[in-house]
């Protein structure tokens, strides 16, 4: 009686892809492609499909999360001119958690409320369970939110904890940190944006993860190795820029989302 709907029916089930149909097709089409790629350009019929990445996979971070993503006052990408802001800018807040410690990187918010829900909102956590803050340079906007960890170390390279604590600001001295931070993070001159900008790098999962502060402002001003506008060096901050091409697979941004190195470089 219903032949005609039932038939309809039978199709559009046929049409149905489960999760492992799609992705044997995506991946059969993928591999097609590759093959068709590779006779373009010789006839090579080896593909190595596995990308090499740079991170080992025993280090002791077991994970890192963006508490923040931050956004720049202006914005040359987005035709916005340098001469002045435009909007409020907030940085790139990151947690980095190992067994037993966490990290967090530029704490980005100055209302304590603010920064308590981000950091419960992200990952569940309160600002008590923070080891310690560590800030990558003394621009206000990267320890907006520091005041807020009074139970955490305040960690920075020598040099930067140096101009911070004369700047008399904060309600408690910032800790010159070492070279590497519990045993699991090593602190990296990046300099350029100021003469004594220090960023983290750590492996996790088989991945190089560098936590670069201002050193890389966005992932446009990463694609072009363009310092932001008040950089004190800007052929620096492009040498900077490649050593981070050179080391890492993903970079977070001073004040954009993290992001792939090799799908900007
Ligand atoms: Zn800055």
């Amino acid at each position: 009686m219903n032949s005609k709907h039932d038939k309809k029916t039978d199709q559009t089930k046929s049409n149905l892809l489960t999760r492992g149909d799609f992705l044997a097709r995506a991946g059969g089409a993928m591999l097609a492609t590759a093959a068709a790629t590779a006779s373009c350009l010789g006839g090579q019929s080896t593909i190595t499909m596995r990308h090499k990445w740079k991170g080992r996979n025993d280090s002791n971070v077991k994970r890192w999360d963006v508490i923040t993503i931050g956004n720049l006052s202006r914005n040359r990408y987005w035709g916005e001119s340098d001469a002045r802001g435009v909007r409020a800018a907030i940085c790139t807040c990151t947690l980095i958690t190992g067994k037993d410690f966490r990290v967090l990187v530029d704490p980005s918010l100055a209302d304590g409320a603010d920064m308590a829900r981000e950091l419960d909102r992200r990952t569940g956590i309160k600002p008590r369970d923070i080891t310690a803050i560590f800030v990558t340079h003394q621009h206000g906007d990267h320890l907006a939110g520091i005041a807020h960890f009074p139970d955490s170390k305040w960690l920075a390279a020598p040099a930067v904890a140096e101009i911070i604590n004369k700047s008399g600001t904060l309600p408690c001295l910032v800790e010159g940190a070492a070279d590497r931070l519990l045993d699991s993070i090593d602190m990296i001159p990046t300099p350029g944006h100021t003469d004594t900008h220090h960023s983290l790098h750590f492996d996790c999962d088989g991945l190089s993860i560098v936590v670069a502060g201002d050193s890389v402002a966005t992932r446009d001003f990463f694609r072009e190795r363009r310092g932001y506008y008040n950089a004190v060096d800007f052929e620096l901050s492009a040498r900077t820029m490649d050593k981070l091409a050179a080391m890492a697979d993903i970079v977070v941004p001073g004040h954009d989302n993290h992001f792939l190195v090799d799908c900007v470089a």
